[in-house]
């Protein structure tokens, strides 16, 4: 895609202050839109809000954590205050507390339902209904493949991504008629903090079970979900993209 193809669209991107949040926002920033940059922190948004703006866009800076229904539903009002509408969403914001489910902690459950699955929920209630009345909206929802094969070790986590992949295809039943699509994008292992952690052993194993041997990079995510942020992508709901390499074929 070149151009810009998003002018005139506002779109709100949680996760935004690093990773695949931060490349989405960055991307759909290039294409025209006005960014809302969403994480816990505004500093942290601010950097990529401030890199759109250096680039010729135009953006701005929300502190929520997604975790927090009540805080979600606040900010997602104000933000209708301030803009009229948000016409894109892309829910991008997410954590992982690894552990085998015999010792997790409670804690680490709730947390990881929370930020990824709840979060989702509240971003998409707080804004899919003026989506609806305008007759346009795009709401993307960054799942991963691990919805789709499990991991052991992250039990929560795959348990609050496959959340993330029935509520879309439920979201998209619902507002289909509307013009609004919802759909998920079903990352691999893609080079980002959250991928960082991994220690060199593990990496090699990873990267034994990856055809194309090597991870994804968050522009590769980025570009899926300008695409479906688009115009173009408009007969097309309740999909799961994956971007993962051909590691997992369904
Ligand atoms: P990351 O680099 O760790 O970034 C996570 C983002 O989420 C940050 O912007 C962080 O911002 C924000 N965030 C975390 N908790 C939040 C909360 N409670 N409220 C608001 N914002 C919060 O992660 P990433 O790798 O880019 O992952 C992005 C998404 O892709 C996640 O949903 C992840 O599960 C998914 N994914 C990633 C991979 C991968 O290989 N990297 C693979 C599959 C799926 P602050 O810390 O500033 O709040």
């Amino acid at each position: 895609m070149a151009g810009k193809e998003h002018s005139g669209r506002v779109a709100a991107v949680s996760g935004a202050s690093r990773g695949i949040g931060r490349a989405i926002a960055l991307r759909l920033g290039a294409l025209g839109a006005k960014v809302i940059c969403i994480s816990r922190s505004e500093e942290a948004s601010a950097k990529t809000a401030m890199e759109i703006e250096a680039n010729g866009g135009s953006a701005e800076a929300v502190a929520v954590d997604v975790g927090d229904m009540g805080a979600v539903g606040a900010a997602c009002a104000a933000l209708l205050d301030r803009h009229g509408a948000v016409d894109i969403l892309v829910n991008s914001a997410g954590i992982t507390r690894d552990g085998l489910v015999a010792r997790m902690a409670v804690d680490n459950w709730n947390d990881v339902i929370a930020v990824n699955l709840n979060g989702c929920f509240a971003l998409t209630r707080g804004l899919c209904l003026q989506m609806a009345k305008k007759r346009w909206g795009r709401i993307i929802n960054v799942a991963s493949v691990i919805a789709l094969v499990g991991n052991g070790g992250q039990s929560n986590y795959a348990a609050s991504k496959a959340g993330v992949v029935a509520f879309t295809k439920s979201v998209a039943i619902e507002l289909a008629s509307r013009g609004v699509t919802v759909n998920a994008i079903a990352p691999g292992f893609i080079e980002t903090d959250m991928t960082a952690a991994l220690n060199e052993p593990i990496r090699e194993e990873i990267l034994k079970r990856i055809p194309m041997k090597t991870f994804g990079k968050a522009d590769d995510v980025a570009a899926v979900a300008a695409f479906l942020a688009s115009e173009e992508s408009g007969y097309i709901t309740g999909t799961v993209v994956r971007v993962d390499g051909g590691m997992v074929m369904t």
